[in-house]
């Protein structure tokens, strides 16, 4: 069994493989028991991932506001507290994000990511539910507002990891998890490829992050959450574990992390 911790299933450009319905069921045949489809814009996103998670069993959803999109007037009017009176509201809903910084696309005022990160975090800390991290060329100011904002319970996943050393060292030394994606299996990704030799089994996840970022041998294809296996597989080579193994640590330690779920 595998969960594949991180996938968009209602972007626009999965669309050409599939309703979501259709995604999750192709995933389904082929082991992948469970995954999280994440939101990045809270204004627009919620009812329908609602309905995509209330349609399928272990299937779940967060709540957040991507930091491409943290500049908009309708994701800044979200207060610390909606976002906690959202996570009561939505039975499926298991973590908050993604959120984070972007420094690479620049897509909103970096004072807005960060505001907006804040507020994230501050409601992961209320309600106790994980955050999921996005953080790209910004990972000292990622990390610094991570260690403001926590009051020693928050709890966290680096999503898509393809940062540094001091990246993967700074969220293992606070407890956090790491989360490996299509990019690892990628030929260049060399020093990416040691961080993941040395990441603890037990504080590491695997995710699609479908539609982007398909694995090998489906590079530069549309990605979907049947894909994940590649990635798991890749790293199950990587570390001289067997693929069943890496499965059973990567699904152990979502439910772990996202322990608001119950398993059907
Ligand atoms: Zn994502």
């Amino acid at each position: 069994m595998w969960i594949d911790s991180h996938c968009h299933l209602n972007h626009a450009n999965i669309r050409d493989l599939g309703t979501p319905d259709e995604l999750i069921k192709a995933a389904q045949q082929v082991g992948i028991d469970g995954m999280m489809t994440v939101c990045c814009r809270i204004s627009e996103e919620l009812d329908e991932l609602k309905a995509i998670t209330a349609a399928n069993t272990n299937v779940w959803h967060t709540i957040g506001t991507h930091p491409h999109n943290a500049g908009e007037t309708a994701e800044k009017a979200f207060s610390t507290d909606d976002i906690i009176e959202f996570t009561k509201n939505y039975e499926n809903c298991i973590g908050i994000g993604e959120s984070g910084l972007d420094y690479y696309y620049n897509n909103a005022p970096r004072d807005a990511q960060a505001a907006s990160f804040r507020r994230h975090i501050q409601a992961c800390i209320a309600t106790g539910l994980p955050l999921v991290v996005h953080t790209r060329d910004a990972e000292e100011d990622t990390i610094q507002i991570m260690k403001e904002e926590n009051d020693g319970t928050l709890k966290a996943v680096m999503h898509c990891f393809s940062g540094t050393d001091w990246l993967a060292d700074q969220a293992l030394e606070q407890g956090w998890h790491i989360s490996f994606s299509g990019i690892v299996t990628f030929k260049k990704t060399l020093e990416l490829q040691e961080i993941a030799k040395r990441v603890p089994m037990d504080k590491m996840l695997v995710e699609t992050d479908a539609p982007y970022l398909a694995p090998t041998p489906y590079r530069g294809k549309t990605n979907q959450p049947a894909y994940v296996a590649h990635t798991g597989q890749f790293i199950a080579d990587l570390k001289n574990l067997t693929e069943k193994e890496v499965a059973k640590a990567t699904s152990e330690n979502f439910l772990t992390l996202f322990d608001k779920v119950e398993l059907v």
